[in-house]
C-alpha cells in the first residue's frame, strides 16, 4: 500500500520536520523527496525501486 499522501522522503522517510522536502508528481500520484536526494532520483533512479513504482526503468540524468 503506498502513502503517497504521508510527507516524508521516498527515500529516508524523513518529515519535513527533519529535512526540505520536494513534492513529485509522478503516474497522478504525489509523493515527497529531500533536498539530500534529489540528486538520487536525478543520477540514479534505481535506487528508489520499490519506492516509486517503476524507478528501476527511469533513465538517469
Ligand atoms: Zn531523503
Amino acid at each position: 500500500m503506498e502513502e503517497e499522501n504521508k510527507k516524508a522522503c521516498v527515500f529516508c522517510h524523513r518529515d519535513d520536520n527533519q529535512v526540505p522536502l520536494v513534492q513529485l508528481r509522478y503516474q497522478g500520484r504525489v509523493y515527497w523527496i529531500c533536498s539530500q536526494h534529489i540528486p538520487v532520483l536525478i543520477h540514479d533512479p534505481a535506487q528508489l525501486a520499490g519506492s516509486l513504482p517503476g524507478a528501476e526503468n527511469m533513465a538517469a540524468g
